[in-house]
């Protein structure tokens, strides 16, 4: 019996005209067979699901990629995926036109002889866009571990301690608690620092009167977190102080009106509006969110420029942010999904302003 997100792929080739969609990229192969090995192809026909893998896997495919038909390839994967083709008399041939590099199109091109490769783009990530009950589940988890090491790290730093201490520290609870890895590479930013939107962790110490903001999250079971908290080590300036508030309160503004039917441009007024108010809509240089799925960055977008209109099921983030060079920054940002009346947030840490 083929899964439901397969029937949405067999739809979408329906609309698009395709007989048959090859899947290369090894996120969209995970979510639509629930297949953890590092290697393979996908091919979805009218009738038919295949897994294409290679001899290292023909135990564990068939055990994971309940409802399709797991194929061994040998050297030529374009040779196997030709006599499949052939046997369901599919000639137009949808591929990954964001994935597949030029070179390997090429060589399907020259080898698939009869068979018309046609770009299909974003074709199953518009299917990855609505979350199922089952992936809400396992992003809680991820934002739930996300939201234990955030506690954690409230008890661990101290001034002294450099970024990059910090940085191993979590991503060693996370490990330790059930996370494949860190779903990117952790920011921790401190001091004048925490002014760079993406400041990876380096040997900067922790001082006294420093933000540090800890952008992180916990890659589990295949989904990811995204939480980012600020947080000031000994009494901080009064100008940071400010703009702490000011983060808050956009990002509260933004937790409490965003909702389904809302554009991305619609959603991130909500906080840009608000840093703007306070003169501050300079120093706020990104958008306001993304969508947050088995890969860190995914549709739809929160954003000045997008047209994308959120819908329950939705999973995004709100991380407005104030960076003051030479001086300092602040972003606060969690994970919601979009339900049929607002928000339910995946993330809870506190944002109440802490000093440590
Ligand atoms: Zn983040
Ligand atoms: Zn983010």
């Amino acid at each position: 019996m083929a899964n439901k997100r397969v029937i949405k792929v067999r739809e979408a080739l329906q609309q698009r005209n395709l007989d048959a969609l090859l899947i290369t990229s090894s996120i969209n192969r995970r979510y639509l067979t629930g297949f953890t090995g590092s290697s393979g192809y996908v091919l979805i026909t009218a009738e038919k699901a295949y897994l294409l893998t290679d001899f290292r896997y023909m135990t564990q495919a068939p055990q994971q990629a309940v409802g399709f038909d797991v194929v061994e390839h040998g050297p030529s994967v374009s040779q196997s995926l030709q006599e499949l083709l052939q046997a369901q008399k599919a000639t137009r041939l949808g591929f990954e036109s964001d994935n597949l590099s030029f070179s390997a199109y090429n060589k399907y091109a020259e080898e698939l002889a009869g068979v018309q490769l046609i770009p299909a783009s974003g074709l199953v990530e518009q299917i990855r866009i609505i979350k199922d009950d089952e992936e809400l589940a396992v992003m809680k988890e991820a934002a739930d571990l996300a939201d234990r090491t955030f506690m954690h790290m409230l008890e661990f730093i101290k001034p002294g301690l450099t970024e990059l201490e910090v940085a191993i520290e979590m991503e060693f609870f996370m490990r330790k608690n059930g996370a494949t890895s860190s779903s990117f590479d952790t920011i921790i930013a401190s001091g004048e620092r925490s002014a760079l939107p993406h400041g990876v962790a380096s040997e900067r110490v922790i001082g006294s009167g420093d933000f540090v903001t800890m952008d992180f999250g916990a890659l589990l079971n295949g989904y990811c977190s995204d939480i980012t908290r600020t947080v000031a080590v000994g009494k901080p300036s009064d100008q940071l102080r400010e703009i702490y508030d000011i983060v808050l309160e956009a990002q509260l503004n933004g937790l409490a009106k965003l909702g389904p039917g809302m554009t991305g441009r619609e959603a991130d007024a909500l906080t840009r509006d608000i840093i703007a108010k306070y003169g501050y809509g300079e120093q706020f240089g990104h958008s306001t969110g993304h969508g947050l799925g088995m890969e860190v960055h995914e549709a739809p977008r929160l954003s000045k420029l997008s047209d994308d209109i959120l819908k329950p099921g939705m999973v995004v983030t709100v991380e407005p942010g104030i960076y003051l060079p030479g001086v300092g920054g602040v972003r606060i940002e969690d994970d919601v999904v979009i339900t049929e009346t607002g928000i339910r947030r995946l993330t809870e840490s506190p944002k109440d302003f802490i000093i440590l």
